[in-house]
């Protein structure tokens, strides 16, 4: 995880925050005498479904620019985790939902990129959607129709597989994934703490 090297607010180096001998996971102004948190960033998706298709936004911002992803961003200040996704969900694609009709989905930790993620799922009987000032278009696209080749985090592909094999099934858990710099689980909530024990 990179850490906060400078002091945003003097430019001077940081360095490891001790207290009573013992090292925290952040960093320490001497100058300022701030401790400098690198608190994760909480990532909002929705995997919005119309049939087998679900759907994704050409992406217009870097990085990634120009590439399919799930539409999702980061919660701001106020919002639930729902109003988050469903707020994502208007601006990229022009799809307005009301929140309480997103349904917890998936959770989990990001840690090499310090995010924690909350994805959520809906259903739409209609492929409306309209490319918003984030987005260069968008779509619904069966597991067949998806551009795989063109996607903005290959790494989460076989996620977005089990969100094909949920549709195709009709039966839908909540899954928990921790991805780390050499390990990813992604698992249903119910096996998860047994895959543990
Ligand atoms: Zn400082």
């Amino acid at each position: 995880m990179p850490e906060i090297r400078y002091c945003p607010e003097c430019g001077r180096p940081t360095e490891p925050h001790e207290v009573a001998g013992e090292r925290r996971n952040h960093r320490f102004c001497t100058h300022c005498r701030t401790p400098l948190y690198d608190h994760p960033m909480v990532v909002v998706t929705c995997f919005l479904a119309c049939e087998d298709r679900l759907l994704w936004v050409q992406r217009d911002l870097e990085p990634k620019r120009g590439l399919w992803a799930i539409p999702g961003g980061y919660l701001e200040g106020g919002e639930t985790l729902a109003e988050g996704a469903a707020r994502e969900l208007h601006e990229e694609a022009g799809i307005l939902l009301p929140a309480h009709q997103l349904q917890m989905y998936m959770t989990g930790t990001l840690t090499f990129i310090n995010q924690v993620y909350v994805g959520f799922r809906a259903v739409v009987d209609t492929e409306f959607c309209l490319p918003g000032r984030e987005s260069q278009a968008c779509g619904f696209f069966s597991r067949s129709e998806c551009p795989w080749d063109q996607v903005a985090y290959p790494e989460v592909n076989s996620t977005i597989d089990q969100v094909y094999d949920d549709l195709d099934s009709g039966e839908f858990e909540v899954w928990q994934a921790e991805m780390t710099e050499n390990r990813y689980d992604f698992l249903p909530v119910s096996q998860y703490s047994r895959s543990r024990s």
